[in-house]
Parts: C-alpha cells; sequence; structure tokens
C-alpha cells in the first residue's frame, strides 16, 4: 500500500485550463448540433436522440459548474471550525445515496474537538469529492472508514479509507490533472478542485492506492494553536 502523491508542482494555469474546458465543452456541443442539423433536414429525430442530447446538456452543465467552484471570485471568509462536525455534515448528506449503493461509512473521530481555520463550504466541497470518488470506486458496496485526528502540532489530519478498486502506480501520477477520468459520466475536475482549495487553506493532500485493494485520501490542515476572535475570554476584557 505504497506510492505517495503530492502534486502541487503540477498545477496547471488558468489559461490550459480554461482551453482545456473549451475542449470539452465543444464535444458535446459538436453531437447536439448534428442533432439539430438532423431534425431541420429529415425531421427524423427520435426519442433515443433527444436522450443524447439531454445527457450531452448535462454534461455541459457538469463541466461548467464544477469549474465555476474554481474561476468564481468567491467572498471568501475564514472561520474556525471543528473539522468533525464538517465531514459529519457531509457524511450526512451522502449517507442516503451511501445506502442506495450498499455502502456504509464508519467514522473514526477525535473525541476533542479538531479546529481548522477555514472555508467551511470549500472543505465541504472537498469532502463531497472525495466521499464521491470513493463511493464511485465500490459499485458493489462496502465500507469507507473515515479519520479525524489532531497531529503533534495540533494539525487537522483527515484520512478516507475506501475498499474499491484501487488506482494502478501509472495512473496515480495523473490524478489532480483536469479532466483526467476513467468514469463514462467523470469531468476529471474534481481532485483538481480539491487540490486546489487544500493549498488554498495550507493543507496538504495524499493519495495511497493498490489496485484491487482500495484507497486512501490525507488530507492534512494547519490546526489552530489560539482561537481568535471576540468569542475569547481577552477579547470580552477588552470590549467590555
Ligand atoms: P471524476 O470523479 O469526475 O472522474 P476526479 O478528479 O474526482 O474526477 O477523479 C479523477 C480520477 O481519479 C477518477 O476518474 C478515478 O479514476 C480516480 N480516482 C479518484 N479517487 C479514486 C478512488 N477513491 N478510488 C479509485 N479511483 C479514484
Ligand atoms: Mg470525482
Amino acid at each position: 500500500m505504497e506510492e505517495l502523491l503530492r502534486r502541487s508542482e503540477k498545477l496547471t494555469t488558468v489559461g490550459q485550463l480554461a482551453a482545456g474546458v473549451a475542449h470539452e465543452i465543444r464535444n458535446p456541443l459538436t453531437t447536439l448540433r448534428g442533432f439539430l442539423q438532423m431534425q431541420q433536414r429529415t425531421k427524423a429525430v427520435n426519442q433515443m436522440h433527444t436522450d443524447i442530447m439531454l445527457s450531452e446538456l448535462d454534461r455541459i452543465n457538469l463541466i461548467v459548474s464544477e469549474f465555476l467552484i474554481l474561476a468564481k471570485p468567491q467572498a471568501v471568509q475564514y472561520e474556525v471550525k471543528d473539522i468533525r462536525f464538517t465531514l459529519g455534515d457531509v457524511i450526512s448528506l451522502l449517507d442516503s445515496e451511501a445506502h442506495l449503493h450498499n455502502i456504509e461509512f464508519e467514522a473514526h473521530f477525535s473525541p476533542a474537538p479538531v479546529l481548522v481555520h477555514c472555508e467551511e463550504n470549500q472543505l465541504k466541497q472537498v469532502f463531497i469529492n472525495i466521499l464521491k470518488n470513493a463511493m464511485e470506486a465500490m459499485p458493489n458496496g462496502g465500507k469507507i472508514t473515515l479519520f479525524v485526528e489532531e497531529g503533534d502540532e495540533r494539525e487537522a489530519v483527515i484520512r478516507v479509507i475506501d475498499a474499491g478498486e484501487g488506482i494502478a502506480k501509472e495512473r496515480l501520477e495523473k490524478l489532480g490533472e483536469p479532466f483526467y477520468t476513467n468514469k463514462e459520466k467523470g469531468t476529471g475536475l474534481g481532485l483538481m478542485v480539491t487540490q486546489r482549495i487544500i493549498e488554498g487553506h495550507k493543507g496538504s493532500l495524499s493519495i495511497e492506492s493498490e489496485l484491487g485493494v482500495g484507497t486512501s485520501v490525507t488530507i492534512v490542515l494547519p490546526g489552530v494553536t489560539q482561537v481568535s476572535g471576540p468569542e475569547t475570554a481577552a477579547d470580552r476584557k477588552s470590549l467590555a
């Protein structure tokens, strides 16, 4: 169970990314145009064609919305959060979908708070991406184990372990490159967005995997040494 991946050196520029998005969108657009042209000429578009057109439109929509998470200048507001609850919220969100696929989440969370300074919505996006990948890697169901712990330097350590198909060594190196996917309905943008968000939080992401055994994703985020803000005793005093 080896092969560690760290990938800040593989960042693509926004320009390359935009070109990639344009390329990925052009394919479904070409399909859509083809069917519309066919309809105009022969009025022969049938149910199967419209089904394809709808799924191509969905694909464009998915690519654009994943891309927007990166491109949109968000009003980013950092707050101190207990990451156990952030991840807990995401687990609840995905629980019914997991159930449908015979997947069970097993959480091993630190009994004490694990605080991070974060943009919580972005971190939720990260956990959704990682848990969805884990679920998609287990088409026959199984267990996903989650750990949240505090490291020696008070850093938050979050680990998600699945018993899915795993990732071959040569593919592991490519993860996080935009549009790198092995899924029919994948965009290959999830891990890249995830990586960007973690870097924005000055954290790190690593992936270990073994083909046929499973995958383990570890995120480390800097810890909070002191809770700042008006809720601390010192601040209350100075406010008084
Ligand atoms: P997508 O999920 O749209 O394919 P991602 O960027 O989320 O895009 O993931 C890229 C690729 O990484 C996936 O297509 C898959 O091949 C691989 N991958 C990511 N997480 C896992 C996992 N837990 N198990 C197996 N393969 C994974
Ligand atoms: Mg994904």
